[in-house]
């Protein structure tokens, strides 16, 4: 699913909202709301956590605001408790994962121009094995 733009009004503005299929959904929306499917490994009011379809490493878990937020600069005032929340949800889950211990990464790709694929936010939460870096 290519990402496309489209324009959209929103409070009698227009704005690009990108990363919406031709059908006008998003992918990790359509997770969320389990019209897709998706290997969930946490959910609550404001958080929804999964399996990546293309596992970069033994633990790659996707961690998304149920809210529609299309990049990292999209983040308003208001979505700072999110925040604080996905990086909270991050480590029990790199608990629960087994991958506490030896070191993990998360990873937030904002924009084309860094690898993001997917106009939702989402934090790569990957672990299992050795990372070098600088990242690729
Ligand atoms: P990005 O490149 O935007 O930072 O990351 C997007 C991630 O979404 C990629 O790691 C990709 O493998 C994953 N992805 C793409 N399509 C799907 C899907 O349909 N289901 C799941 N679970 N992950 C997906
Ligand atoms: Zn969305």
């Amino acid at each position: 699913m290519s990402p496309v733009r489209r324009r959209r009004k929103i409070d009698g503005g227009d704005r690009i909202e990108e990363g919406v299929s031709k059908m006008g959904e998003c992918l990790f929306c359509g997770i969320v709301e389990e019209k897709i499917r998706g290997e969930i490994v946490y959910r609550d009011n404001s958080i929804v956590a999964f399996k990546d379809i293309n596992p970069k490493a033994p633990v790659h878990i996707l961690i998304v605001p149920a809210k529609h937020i299309s990049t990292l600069l999209d983040l308003q005032e208001e979505d700072k408790e999110i925040v604080g929340e996905i990086f909270a949800v991050a480590n029990r889950l790199a608990e629960q994962q087994g991958i506490s211990k030896d070191g993990y990464r998360v990873v937030a790709n904002c924009g084309a121009g860094a690898g993001q694929t997917v106009f939702h936010i989402h934090f790569h939460l990957l672990g299992g094995r050795n990372f070098s870096w600088p990242p690729g």
